[in-house]
């Protein structure tokens, strides 16, 4: 899908990826509630990741979600219904990252860990470099945890092919929640465009995800 603004977004993140600073890191005084450039983000919460900066967004430009994994889950989309129908953005973008901590494990084995499973508990404290210690209750919510579809890897581990391709996987996934939520229209004069990328936090650079394509196999 075209869209001058994201383009403008790819440009400064080349920009900051060669260490420039687009960003500025001031109060900007009395803005209007609506973003100025109408765009939404949806992002992991990663502690490497800036997104203004990594975007060259100012404060007021955009809104910006943030979760586990970057993950389109029932909270993004309500999010995402205001940000378009009520805050009037029409630019959706979709960022998931390499080396992202939801690649090292399932929902099965964090589930299984916090209810005290001991050999989950042995698996997460390895993956994770941290004693796991288990709560040893089951617990109705979270419904889900999100992790990422296929084999699992190490933690923080650099990315190669298989990873980057998980990556692709879970953005396509978000991308088509989005693109079939019959509350955020994609087509006709409201329309609500959307793009997916992964930034790697070793270049600062983000790449697209080409879409439609594959989302995932339990293979
Ligand atoms: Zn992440």
């Amino acid at each position: 899908m075209a869209n001058v603004n994201t383009d403008t977004y790819l440009e400064n993140n080349k920009r900051y990826a060669k260490g420039e600073a687009i960003h500025k890191p001031v109060h900007p005084g009395k803005q209007p509630i609506a973003p100025a450039r109408h765009v939404a983000v949806v992002a992991c919460m990663d502690a490497r990741i800036d997104v203004e900066d990594l975007l060259g967004l100012q404060t007021g430009d955009a809104h910006i979600i943030r979760n586990a994994g970057g993950v389109v889950t029932d909270d993004t989309i309500r999010c995402l219904i205001i940000s378009h129908h009520l805050l009037n953005t029409n630019e959706i973008i979709l960022i998931h990252h390499t080396r992202c901590g939801m690649l090292a494990f399932t929902d099965d084995l964090l589930k299984a860990g916090l209810e005290g499973d001991p050999a989950a508990e042995k698996l997460l404290g390895q993956a994770t470099g941290r004693a796991f210690t288990s709560c040893k209750t089951a617990a109705s919510t979270p419904t889900a945890f999100h992790a990422f579809r296929g084999a699992l890897e190490p933690l923080d581990a650099p990315c190669d092919a298989k990873q980057k391709e998980r990556l692709q996987w879970d953005v396509r996934r978000g991308l088509s929640a989005i693109l079939s939520h019959p509350w955020i229209p994609t087509e006709g004069p409201d329309a609500v465009t959307v793009r997916g990328f992964i930034y790697d936090v070793d270049t600062g650079l983000l790449d697209e995800v080409s879409y439609p394509g594959p989302m995932g196999s339990i293979g």
